[in-house]
């Protein structure tokens, strides 16, 4: 049987790793954006080629239409079409409102949510050609909640959220199904800079009292990619260990 293909955004490390891994590992074959050099790609792929999977890695800025017009071209040119899309890529920028420059409230607006929208807006043709297709959109706790120096992050992450919703609704009919994942705090490198006591205080918010890791988040975002959550759409699912009930 041809395999199924999963695009995810900033998956060279940290949460959109993982995903690529649960995808891979279910039979999928994978384009992996990225847009730093930091990642040695020949290693990578030789790891998802033993887990069964090819791999086309497309360096690629989210928050430039053209790029990711270009980007969705390649990749369907290399595997035929793109069954599941899951935007990942993201960055903070964290500062209060009275310190924070225009310039980072821009660019974590431009990467987090423009970019969602210029990645979608590319893939969905294919999609709705293929009348299937699964959208997972990483948002975030902070975009349900806010947070105190993260105004930027969370309107991004919350502009996610209304984005999802919006599109299941329009896409419903022609068999597109989009859900948002909304980690709360877990273990990469965007929260390997806070300090201990800043990591125990947030700790001891959280009900199970523990920071989760990607695997966590990947296997919740592999199911809405799957044909088990069949039945579901337009949801946001807080995967944060009880921090926000
Ligand atoms: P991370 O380790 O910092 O990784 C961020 C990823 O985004 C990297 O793969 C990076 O690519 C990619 N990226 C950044 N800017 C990009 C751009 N302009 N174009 C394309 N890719 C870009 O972060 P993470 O913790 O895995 O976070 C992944 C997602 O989960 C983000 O959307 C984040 O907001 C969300 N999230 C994380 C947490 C958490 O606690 N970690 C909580 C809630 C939500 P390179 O590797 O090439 O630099």
């Amino acid at each position: 049987m041809e395999k199924k293909v999963a695009l995810i955004t900033g998956g060279s490390r940290g949460i959109g790793k993982k995903i690529a891994e649960e995808f891979a590992k279910n039979g999928y074959n994978l384009v992996i954006n990225y847009i730093s050099d930091g990642t040695d790609l020949k290693q990578l792929e030789e790891e998802f080629e033993k887990i069964g999977a090819k791999t086309l890695f497309i360096k690629t800025d989210v928050s430039n239409f053209l790029a990711c017009e270009e980007m969705t071209k390649k990749a369907i040119e290399t595997f035929g079409k793109i069954d599941v899309l899951v935007n990942n890529a993201g960055i903070t920028k964290d500062g209060l409102l009275m310190r924070m420059k225009e310039e980072d409230f821009n660019k974590v607006i431009d990467i987090n949510l423009k970019g969602t929208f210029n990645v979608t807006k590319n893939v969905i043709p294919y999609m709705m050609k293929q009348k299937d297709g699964r959208i997972i959109n990483i948002s975030s706790v902070v975009g349900v909640t806010g947070n105190a120096g993260q105004s930027n992050y969370a309107a991004s992450k919350a502009g996610i959220i209304g984005f999802t919703k919006s599109l299941a609704k329009e896409l419903a009919s022609r068999n597109i199904r989009l859900n948002a994942v909304a980690p709360g705090f877990i273990e990469t490198d965007m929260t390997e800079v806070l300090s201990d006591t800043v990591k125990e205080n947030i700790n001891s918010q959280i009900a199970l009292k523990r920071m989760g890791t990607a695997e966590e988040v990947a296997k919740v975002v592999y199911f809405l990619g799957s044909d088990q959550s069949s039945y579901i759409t337009g949801q946001v699912i807080n995967v944060d260990g009880g921090m926000v009930i």
